[in-house]
């Protein structure tokens, strides 16, 4: 099968699958506290089934989202059937990884590992426990996550990434903070610029904390001094001046990276979106529910890839709000 592209010439080779709606974290930014899951899940063979066909197509690198994977009973399982997967003529294995906020990860790093995993990475919003909890709304939270960092980077499963989403007046106290953490920790930090995608509608220009503010911010620390890095990476990397500790920057508002956007997603109800800021998303599920063979599925999944975004409107006086938010997206 040809590889994916889209009309714009992008090769897609990224697929994020979100395999559960549901979430035990209920972070201030991005729900409301009171919603709970919105779409159902499918059973693992259709996630597996629909995987196949797309790194049958040219997917190299599948990542685990949700809402929150790790509640989903069966995922190690799935991990491995996942493993078995060969992208086309390559003589490695698919590159699987995971997103989670670590709260179940460190009895399920070692299963996962000898499953297949091989990247983590763990949303973490505060390295200071009490504002972990303001920002999750869950008691007790942060010294799990801290354990099942600590357990993906004794597993090998590194370099753990730890992303932290700033939001101004709530969190950017902690930047320097992060900045000792991946020092002491041994991970990669890396700040993600807050985006329109939440339950609350609370987004604006001035909610947004800059890869510029970072770099400041953390300068009062140590300097950071830029690694050069892959076109395809979405994060600009940063080394201290020292050579200690690694920062990324993930500044899809500041400095937007649709020009190489190399991804696609599944939501938990088998649905492809083909941009976090898409209007509307393409019922993969629905055409397997008909029964159609894999090659008319490929044909089906080419036609809605064709069509992907440019990019985002963020910020622009014609941005119409993605038709869904992060958490029941799969970010
Ligand atoms: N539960 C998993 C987790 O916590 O990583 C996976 C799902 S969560 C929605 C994925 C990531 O999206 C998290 O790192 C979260 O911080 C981030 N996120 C949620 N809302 C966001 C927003 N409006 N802008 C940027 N990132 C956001």
């Amino acid at each position: 099968m040809a590889a994916l592209h889209d009309k714009f010439g992008r090769s897609i080779t990224d697929l994020r699958i979100s395999i559960t709606d549901r979430c035990n974290y209920k972070c201030v930014y991005c729900r409301t506290g009171n919603e709970g899951a919105l779409y159902g899940d499918l059973p693992f063979s259709a996630y597996l089934r629909m995987a196949r066909v797309l790194v049958g197509m040219g997917i190299t690198k599948v990542r685990l989202t949700g809402g929150e994977p790790l509640l989903r009973n069966g995922v190690v399982e799935f991990v491995r059937e996942l493993s078995q997967l060969r992208p086309p003529g390559a003589n490695h294995n698919l590159d699987i990884a995971l997103t989670t906020n670590g709260h179940l990860l460190a009895d399920l790093v070692r299963p996962l590992k000898d499953a297949g995993l091989t990247r983590v990475t763990v949303s973490m919003d505060a390295v200071d426990p009490d504002r972990f909890t303001r920002i999750t709304r869950v008691p007790s939270g942060f010294d799990h996550v801290l354990a099942g960092i600590r357990a993906a980077r004794d597993a090998g499963l590194g370099p753990v990434k730890v992303n932290c989403v700033l939001l101004r007046g709530f969190n950017e106290d902690q930047i320097i903070p992060f900045g000792l953490f991946a020092r002491e920790e041994n991970v990669v930090v890396r700040f993600i610029e807050f985006m329109p995608l939440e339950e609350d509608r609370v987004w604006s220009k001035s909610t947004v904390v800059t890869l510029e503010e970072i770099l400041a911010r953390m300068a009062e620390y140590r300097p950071l001094i830029e690694i050069p890095r892959a076109r395809s990476e979405t994060a600009r990397r940063y080394r201290f001046d020292d050579g200690i500790g690694e920062i990324g920057i993930i500044a899809p508002v500041s400095h937007p990276f649709c020009g190489h956007c190399s991804r696609i997603r599944i939501t938990s109800d088998g649905k492809i979106r083909t941009c976090l800021f898409s209007i509307w998303d393409h019922d993969l599920h629905a055409q397997m529910r008909r029964g159609v063979s894999d090659d008319e599925l490929a044909e089906f999944i080419r036609g809605v890839v064709e069509k992907k975004e440019e990019r985002h409107h963020i910020g622009e006086p014609d941005f119409v709000p993605a038709s869904r938010t992060m958490v029941h997206i799969g970010g």
